[in-house]
């Protein structure tokens, strides 16, 4: 087969091919005729798109083009074709002997050009020089085919990364075949450590690459001190590094040399006066441990890598089988996810928000809800990683954005009351550049009040890229809807920030309710975020509201709003309403009348 393709290849490359492209048919036909006399392979076209189609089927190294095209113009017909198929050689046609339309066609990329009644010898003498020049093209890449394989070859040679002068890729495999070998005979272990630099990309985006060259020298220097010197230090490329650590007697050894290396990349680098910065996180892998095979070894050691990044930036993490078994499963749940939102799989549940005051509801949560086909309804918990580090996120929020919006409008049109309607935003989503739009374009489609429609975002979302963040949330709050900081309490949002957002609510989040009426910490903490609310103008919402004792203490701090199964769990759509015209009858029949009594169910809470 491959042997087939390469003697097509070869006569494909000397049969010399040229394309005929004229509206004048008989003449078209009549150089046709002397050229194949000639050897030459000819085929015709007469009109430009006729000419772009032979030029994919036919491959001509040459065209000649005739510079009337009927209506057409030769001219354009040169410049789509230097475009799209820079190899193709164009010698143009000129009918009146015209020398501007000549010199024009020179101009946007013809090669050479002959004057009508074309002259047999011309022809012949500017095919020729065309056909010397595809040669020469061809030559030419070759050339440079083969320069770029030695160069590879000698690399491989050589034994070290010319920037960093660390042991190279190739030098490093070696090592770590000897290193096995030997720990073997030993009956010791040798440690792979893969290190991935945390910022590096940045550093060398602000500062350059003559920066970012330094940045890596100096931590290869750093790198060689802190490990022993029968230790490697390699390069694998880029920006990451590895080590092997020879002659570890137990597997907690290969910890003190990685924590030291992690601390050590810690400090500050010095490059021309600049203090740089950058942390690592580490994968390692054992042998004979985890393998005795150089290739699984190394990439035991980068899914430990990968699992060491996912705890944070300076993790250090070893490799184990539950570490693969994880994997496999989030890429298997990764695909399960892409197909179940193809096949329409994914649903919001409903959780009413009720004012603490009056008892009346006048908000709702939208929640997401997968009906997997076998385990059945699943909580955003058995996926939501997966879909941010996916990326479907994007997508799957924008369902439920335009989702959630349209419920809102077909309750409002059936007449219930106006609710306020809560929809979670991921911090992938806070940074997709689309979110402006597809909030703007869900308002629009369901002729939703924007006002009825409020985001909910965690502090970990916003404070990732505070200031993008802060644009974006700034621009949605002038569509007139609501601004909500979920999970409040849990994230590390600095407090002097808070009031720089265009926040509307905080949720105290559900770890502070949960021992609410015993935990005197939690206690202080809900005080303290009822009053902080309170101080910047913000509204409060207790979430995970469980227990009458729980509702009574957010109600006498005076927090405003409370979320919880005391009212109702999250429910489907239909459920909701239910529950809702339920709720409303008997908050009607007893109306903002604080209940006391311990044992009292509340309205509907059943
Ligand atoms: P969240 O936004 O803080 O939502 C509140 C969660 O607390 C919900 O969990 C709700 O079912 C649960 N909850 C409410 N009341 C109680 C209670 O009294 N007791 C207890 N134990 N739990 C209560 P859920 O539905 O499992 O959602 C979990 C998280 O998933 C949400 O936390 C939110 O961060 C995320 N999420 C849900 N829907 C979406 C969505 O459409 N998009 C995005 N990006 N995230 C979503
Ligand atoms: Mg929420
Ligand atoms: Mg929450």
């Amino acid at each position: 087969m491959s042997v087939l393709r390469n003697e097509q290849e070869r006569r494909a490359e000397h049969e010399r091919r040229v394309l005929v492209i004229d509206d004048d048919e008989d003449g078209a036909e009549s150089i046709a005729e002397v050229l194949e006399v000639q050897g030459f392979a000819v085929d015709l076209a007469h009109d430009s798109k006729g000419a772009l189609a032979k030029v994919e089927e036919f491959k001509p190294q040459v065209a000649l083009v005739d510079l009337r095209l009927g209506r057409e113009s030769g001219l354009d017909l040169i410049v789509e074709l230097k475009d799209s198929h820079p190899d193709v050689i164009s010698v143009v046609i000129t009918g009146n002997a015209d020398r501007e339309s000549a010199i024009g066609a020179l101009r946007r990329g013809a090669y050479d050009y002959l004057t009508k009644p074309v002259n047999l010898e011309e022809l012949f003498q500017a095919l020729g020089r065309s056909f010397d020049l595809v040669r020469l093209t061809l030559d030419n890449k070759r050339m440079i085919r083969e320069l770029e394989a030695a160069k590879d070859q000698a690399e491989k040679l050589a034994l070290n990364d010319s920037l960093t002068g660390l042991a190279n890729r190739y030098s490093f495999q070696t090592q770590l075949d000897l290193a096995i070998n030997h720990a073997k005979r030993l009956g010791k272990l040798a440690g792979v450590l893969i290190l991935d630099l945390d910022g590096f990309k940045l550093i060398n985006d602000t500062h350059g690459h003559v920066i970012g060259d330094e940045l890596l020298k100096g931590i290869a220097r750093r790198l060689k001190e802190t490990v022993r010197s029968t230790d490697t230090v390699a390069r694998l490329g880029g920006d990451e590094f590895a080590i092997i650590l020879a002659n570890v007697d137990k597997p907690e050894n290969a910890a003190r040399p990685a924590e030291l290396i992690l601390k050590n990349l810690k400090q500050p680098i010095d490059v021309g006066g600049l203090a740089l910065e950058v942390g690592a996180s580490i994968g390692v892998s054992l042998s004979p441990l985890d393998s005795e095979d150089r290739g699984e070894l190394i990439r035991r050691a980068d899914v430990a890598l990968y699992a060491a990044k996912a705890l944070g930036p300076g993790s250090l993490q070893y490799y184990d089988a539950e570490l693969d078994r994880r994997a496999r499963i989030q890429r298997e749940l990764k695909q399960d996810l892409k197909r179940a939102f193809s096949k329409d799989e994914f649903c919001l549940y409903y959780q009413p928000q009720v004012d603490l005051e009056s008892n009346k509801v006048i908000g709702i949560e939208a929640l997401l809800r997968w009906n997997h086909p076998h385990r059945g309804v699943l909580a955003p918990g058995h996926f939501i990683d997966a879909a941010e580090s996916s990326g479907l996120i994007i997508e799957l929020g924008r369902w439920v954005i335009r989702t959630a919006c349209r419920q809102s409008q077909v309750w409002s049109q059936k007449g219930l009351q106006p609710l306020r309607m809560a929809v979670n935003i991921s911090p992938r989503q806070l940074r997709d550049t689309k979110l402006f739009d597809t909030v703007d374009r869900a308002l629009a489609d369901s002729g939703m009040d924007p006002a009825h429609l409020e985001l909910e975002l965690t502090e970990n979302a916003v404070a990732a890229d505070e200031e993008q963040a802060s644009i974006v949330l700034h621009k949605l709050r002038a569509l007139g809807l609501h601004l909500a900081i979920d999970d409040f309490g849990t994230g590390y949002s600095s407090l002097s920030r808070l009031k720089e957002y265009p926040v509307d609510r905080l949720k105290i989040d559900r770890t502070f309710i949960d021992n609410l009426t015993d935990d005197p910490g939690d206690q202080s903490i809900c005080y303290a975020a009822v009053n902080l609310a309170s101080s910047l103008g913000l509204g409060v919402i207790g979430e995970g509201v469980e227990t009458r004792a729980q509702l009574e203490y957010l109600r006498g701090i005076g927090c405003d709003e409370g979320q919880g199964y005391l009212f109702a769990q999250p429910l489907p759509a239909a459920d909701f309403e239910r529950w809702l015209a339920e709720w409303n009858g008997q908050t009607a029949a007893e109306p903002a009348e604080p209940a006391t009594a311990e044992s009292e169910p509340l309205a509907a809470a059943s």
